[in-house]
């Protein structure tokens, strides 16, 4: 797909790769999987300036607003070397963009510097125990008192909680207007009333957890966008999340596909290695082509959203479901080649397999992306 990037993009993708290997994977190797954000990495991502991404030209980014081609190309290159990296960049953009997207300028001169610098670490708070899938469920209530909002609640599957500094919440302004009732507000870690939470156990280790909201007094200021606008504000995030989302995907595939060619060259059976079976090649055929087709899916969303078009949700909903589905299927059969070793703990392709999962349900199942799709297709 080179041959649609920029000159910079090129570049960019190269940086990403160099880091990766000369200071990203050393702690990689030594954070391993684990339930808690490292902060060495978070760090190491601050000082590379890939943070910069996330905001407008004014606070440091090269393209006047974030470009989705550039956040979907260094989100490739993390997934497929340094997982624990790729969480934290996605999520410091996820958690903040609403703010870049719809914040004031007030609340954009306040963290911007904070997003581009990774001064603090963002992310967002939607999902909650009784509203997943349908967003207009949720509970959690923000009421107006003098000059403050006044959130309860509790959240659950928040990305990077409690270690993360700063939470994009989502909260019903009008709770008998269903998703015409949302509010979006930034809370700070620290702030009374706000505890980010016990950390949950996932099938394949992700820093995450569940933040309760007990009177948490936020200021007046931080409401993020016009009140009960915040469903919106949700989906507009999501449109331009979810390609990344795709794009993750293809990394993770992507590192699945080479670790079965190399194995598949270097095992033998019957006399021979078992790269020169022919069902082993069609496997490894039919890998690559869902992979270079789930790449064009992504990075053709990225590039219209690029040319200026405001919602691209056809096209990154397709996006997301045909990688994230593919991604699974093409890491099954890398293990698959492995044999008896791809289930060993600690083998590449055994985590890739346990991490995939996730892919097909946050921002939107599957069930939900095939939803939007043919709504999209019937009201066309
Ligand atoms: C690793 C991970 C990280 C996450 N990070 C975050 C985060 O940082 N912030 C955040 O807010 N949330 C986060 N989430 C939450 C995630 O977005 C939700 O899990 C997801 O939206 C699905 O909601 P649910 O789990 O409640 O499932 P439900 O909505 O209860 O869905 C259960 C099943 O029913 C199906 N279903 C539901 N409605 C329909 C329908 N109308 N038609 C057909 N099928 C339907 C679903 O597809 C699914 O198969 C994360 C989740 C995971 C697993």
């Amino acid at each position: 797909m080179d041959f649609l990037f920029k000159e910079e993009q090129r570049e960019l993708k190269e940086k990403v790769i160099s880091l990766c290997k000369e200071k990203l994977a050393p702690l990689e190797e030594k954070v391993g999987e684990s339930k808690v954000m490292s902060r060495e990495i978070a760090d190491v991502l601050a000082e590379s300036g890939l943070f910069k991404l996330f905001v407008p030209a004014k606070y440091g980014n090269t393209t006047k607003m974030p470009s989705l081609v550039s956040v979907c190309l260094v989100r490739e290159e993390l997934a497929r070397r340094c997982p624990n990296a790729e969480l934290i960049f996605v999520m410091q953009g996820l958690g903040s963009y609403p703010i870049v997207l719809s914040g004031s300028e007030e609340l954009q001169a306040k963290y911007c510097p904070l997003i581009a610098s990774g001064e603090k670490i963002f992310t967002i708070c939607l999902t909650e125990p009784n509203a997943g899938s349908d967003v207009g469920a949720i509970e959690t209530t923000a009421v107006e008192e003098k000059d403050l909002w006044v959130l309860n609640g509790q959240k659950i599957f928040t990305s990077l909680a409690p270690d993360a500094d700063i939470y994009t919440v989502f909260a019903k302004t009008d709770p008998d207007k269903g998703t015409r009732g949302i509010s979006a507000f930034v809370v700070e870690k620290g702030w009374e009333g706000f505890d980010p939470g016990k950390r949950m156990d996932l099938m394949a280790a992700h820093p995450i957890g569940a933040p309760v909201f007990k009177d948490c007094s936020v200021p007046k200021k931080n409401l993020v966008g016009e009140l009960n606008a915040g469903f919106k504000v949700s989906m507009r995030n999501l449109d331009f999340f979810r390609s990344t989302v795709g794009a993750a995907a293809v990394g993770m595939a992507q590192a699945a596909l080479d670790e079965a060619v190399s194995y598949a060259k270097g095992r033998f059976q019957f006399g021979k290695s078992i790269a020169e079976f022919q069902s082993i090649q069609f496997k490894l055929a039919d890998m690559a082509t869902e992979l270079t087709a789930s790449r064009a899916l992504v990075f053709r969303a990225a590039y219209i959203k690029d040319q200026g078009v405001e919602r691209i949700t056809l096209e990154s909903s397709m996006a997301k479901l045909y990688a994230t589905e593919a991604a699974w299927r093409i890491i099954d059969e890398a293990l698959q080649i492995h044999g008896g070793y791809g289930v060993i703990k600690g083998q590449h392709v055994e985590r890739l397999y346990r991490e995939i999962r996730a892919l097909r349900v946050y921002e939107g199942t599957s069930e939900i992306q095939r939803l939007v799709i043919g709504n999209m297709l019937l009201k066309a």
